[in-house]
């Protein structure tokens, strides 16, 4: 089978650049599309000296549909601030890229006859009443909380791609993403895990908001990327969950990773943030019996890997890892 060409928008992000790397070292051509506004070229650098990967620095809000000429076989929207301290501070950014860009990436591969693949989130269930999360629970969202920008923005996302998939047949996908951590998340983008390390790496109490017991499951990147990757290969147009099942409070988080980077910290308690779920789960079982895949990688094993990453850059300057508005 000839080499693909492939289309990613968000492919200088955490999860993006992970793909980028999977599909070149398949040997296919990949273009890498991405504005940076929480995106960096040093998880690509690595990628710019080879000559199946191709960088656009560009918002795809503004991208002339009519000006690409390629024909791509694969059309990835990964785009959009995804850390809540990211996207608080880029609400009309997050909505836009979701909707508009979402729309605009359709067309591409409208045009192109391409597989398309949307990167939802588990925040689409909200602050959930239900768990774990299955696909079919329709979620508790605030619609005009500070977490709306995000979760109404992925809302809409799905709802014009399966619009597109009914009325034009475009061959589409939903990933429904829970968290997900590891190299090259940014140690200030305020999320959990990141916080965390870098608190205990300079000394600094552990900030929990809310009382610790909140739970979320955490999967480690290598085995998103593989359950993304086989999304593309079958034929199915409804959400998938993608996940770790395994939940963990954040207390329970905090204990790990003290024991992990072998230093004891102070526990700062905050207060919890507007509208924070209070349990987050997923149900897997569809992926499973459709992707035939569910992670391989413990915690524990994957927070030693990212804790190794985290050790070998800098520190960014303090104040950075704050995840409040
Ligand atoms: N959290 C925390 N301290 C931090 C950062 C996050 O207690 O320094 C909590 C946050 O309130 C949430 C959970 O950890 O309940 C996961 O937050 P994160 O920002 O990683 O992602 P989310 O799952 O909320 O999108």
């Amino acid at each position: 089978m000839r080499n693909k060409l492939i289309l990613i928008s968000g492919g200088a992000g955490f999860i993006g650049s992970h793909l980028c790397d999977y599909y070149v070292s398949e040997g296919n051509n990949v273009w890498c599309i991405d504005n940076l506004c929480t995106g960096r070229i040093s998880n690509i650098e690595h990628l710019l000296k080879e000559q199946k990967f191709k960088f656009i620095e560009a918002d795809i809000i503004s991208l002339d549909i009519n000006s690409i000429k390629e024909h791509f076989d694969m059309v990835f929207h990964l785009a959009s601030p995804a850390s809540p301290p990211d996207y608080f501070r880029l609400p009309l950014e997050t909505l836009k890229v979701n909707s508009l860009g979402t729309e605009k990436m359709l067309e591409i591969a409208r045009k192109c006859n391409a597989k398309f693949l949307f990167s939802s989130t588990s925040e689409v269930y909200g602050d959930p009443l239900v768990s774990p999360q299955k696909e079919d629970y329709w979620g508790n969202v605030n619609p005009v909380g500070p977490r709306s920008v995000y979760d109404e923005g992925k809302r809409y996302g799905e709802a014009i791609v399966m619009a597109y998939h009914r009325k034009y047949r475009v061959d589409t996908r939903i990933i429904r993403i829970f968290n997900t951590y590891g190299e090259r998340m940014r140690l200030d983008d305020g999320r959990v895990i990141p916080n965390f390390i870098s608190q205990l790496l300079q000394g600094n109490p552990l900030t929990i908001y809310g009382d610790g017991r909140q739970t979320r499951s955490f999967c480690y990147i290598s085995d998103l990327i593989n359950g993304i990757v086989k999304m593309m290969e079958i034929d199915f147009h409804f959400p998938v969950n993608l996940g770790n099942p395994e939940e963990f409070t954040i207390l329970q988080l905090a204990e790990l990773l003290q024991k992990i980077t072998g230093k004891k910290a102070i526990i700062q308690f905050l207060p919890a943030l507007e509208d924070d779920p209070k349990q987050r789960r997923p149900d897997i079982s569809r992926a499973k019996q459709l992707l035939n895949w569910q992670p391989v990688v413990q915690l524990e094993e994957g927070l030693r890997k990212t804790l190794k990453y985290f050790q070998s850059i800098p520190i960014p300057s303090p104040g950075a890892d704050k995840g409040v508005k």
